[in-house]
């Protein structure tokens, strides 16, 4: 093991990324079966590091979202967008009764099936690329292959061109976990620069609330139409289903902006547990049990002296394996962690749902003939999800960093989630009132889709300024370990 060597070439074995995520993830949720039949020897993979004490949904949340949300967004928005040219363009006399009903509002058409659409993909995405998950490519049922497997980490990770760190706060203080980051960064040549991918787990439960929310919004937003009409008819209450709407947003909004204190406050915790790392301190499963198996009563051996062995071997000395943690892997995990939960691609990934509901708003001025009109929707929407969305969640996250601190009491700390949460909606609400105006102050001066044009542009730079300049949002680490301790 210590040379990193494997005992026979068929044991560095591999699966396919679907593979790895059949049955709704079943191999990280804890079920029993036969994965190890799916895996195949191989020489290249990616290796997933994780800990099996942190939340299973929200790792598999994460690595659906991680896998998967490009296709899945790339692929419904080209759905979206040729549904909308499907109604702008068609003539069919069968859907004139559609055009009759939805005619002045939007036509529920590209949301609800780019959204489906959108499902789909991300759950069933035949992706190939070979990776390294301990569950389905070590032998769980055969004691002999098992060990065997266990024996050949050193030369899986030697073979591992990248590294996926599906990362929660029960990651750092695991023994197996550490050994295996850090013997991942010593099998690296001399002079070549890591391949690590880190992830906090918290991302998959984050993005899928914010899409929740985005889909209400975007529901709300067709049903004010009908609102309001029923109200100039005299027969609709509008003020209850604004109070209503105004409610769950502010909900939404509540859940996202305490996840994000929460990750704030867990990446703090992991800089201060690993400044202080003792290899003593790392747990390990068979300590935990008092190296009794719990299902048949037999003694297990101590993975702490395999793994110290090794470490020796590796690092000269236990004291320098510390050092290498204290340093290089506080250094890469903090940096990585400090900017994972909040990248420009992964917002755009995971809200492309904006765009949607506005070309279901396009289609009915298409259908009218008013291509200035549904161009300026178009416009918005792309201004909006690329735009707007990005720039209102970086000044969100920086300050969830800001009041990232757990309050003494529990409803004190809910509070302060909740005026965040209340700011944000605020400003997002300011945002939409402010263009509304300038749409009004520059109607008489500017065709509609040249008003669309000016503030996709200005919403983008917005955007651009403030994921690029560091002063705004600052891409070094966020909680102190000095990016200078990387020699990696
Ligand atoms: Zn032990």
């Amino acid at each position: 093991m210590s040379e990193m060597k494997p005992t026979r070439p068929e044991m560095v074995r591999s699966v396919r990324v679907f593979q790895a995520l059949r049955n709704f993830g079943a191999a990280f949720r804890g079920v029993e079966a036969d994965f190890y039949s799916m895996s195949k020897p191989t020489k290249k993979m990616q290796f997933w590091s994780h800990s099996w004490h942190g939340s299973m949904t929200a790792k598999v949340l994460t690595l659906y979202l991680t896998q998967n949300a490009f296709p899945a967004a790339f692929l419904s928005t080209i759905l979206a967008f040729c549904v909308t040219m499907f109604f702008a363009l068609s003539r069919i006399p069968s859907l004139d009764h559609v055009v009759s009903t939805f005619s002045e509002r939007a036509v529920p058409c590209c949301l609800p099936l780019a959204f489906a659409s959108y499902g789909l993909v991300l759950l069933f995405w035949q992706r190939q690329e070979e990776v390294f998950v301990d569950k389905l490519c070590i032998n769980e049922w055969d004691r002999q292959l098992k060990a065997e497997g266990i024996l050949n980490i050193g030369a899986i990770l030697k073979s591992s061109d990248s590294m996926l760190v599906l990362w929660d706060k029960t990651y750092q203080k695991r023994l197996w976990c550490l050994f295996e980051i850090a013997a991942f960064l010593h099998s690296r040549p001399d002079g070549q620069k890591p391949h690590l991918v880190i992830r906090p787990t918290l991302l998959g439960p984050l993005v899928a609330v914010l899409n929740l929310g985005l889909i209400v919004g975007s529901g709300a937003a067709y049903l004010s139409a009908y609102v309001a009409d029923l109200t100039s008819e005299g027969s609709g209450p509008i003020l209850p289903f604004w109070v209503l709407f105004g409610l769950i947003t502010v909900q939404v909004q509540f859940a996202v902006a305490d996840l994000a204190r929460r990750y704030c406050r867990e990446v703090e915790d992991l800089s201060q547990e690993l400044r202080s790392f003792r290899l003593d301190d790392a747990r390990a499963w068979c300590c935990s049990v008092g190296h009794v198996n719990p299902a048949s009563g037999g003694s297990i051996p101590c993975d702490r002296a395999v793994v110290e062995r090794c470490i020796c071997s590796w690092f000269g000395c236990v004291d320098e394996f510390e050092r290498t943690v204290r340093t290089e892997v506080l250094s890469i995990l903090d940096s990585q962690l400090s900017t994972a939960l909040t990248s420009y691609c992964r917002i755009v990934e995971a809200s492309p749902c904006i765009l949607w509901a506005f070309a279901d708003f396009s289609v009915s001025p298409m259908l009218e003939g008013n291509a200035d009109a549904a161009m300026r929707l178009l416009l918005r929407g792309f201004a909006y999800w690329l735009g707007v969305v990005p720039a209102f969640l970086a000044v969100l996250y920086r300050m969830a960093h800001c009041l990232r601190r757990a309050r003494r009491s529990w409803c004190l700390d809910k509070l302060v989630s909740m005026m965040l949460a209340c700011f944000g909606v605020c400003l997002f609400v300011c945002t939409a009132v402010a263009e509304g105006a300038l749409f009004g102050l520059l109607r008489p001066w500017l065709p509609r889709a040249a008003y669309g044009a000016i503030f996709c542009f200005s919403s983008l730079t917005l955007a651009a300024l403030l994921w690029n300049r560091p002063r705004c949002f600052p891409r070094r680490p966020l909680f102190g370990a000095s990016a200078a301790t990387l020699r990696v």
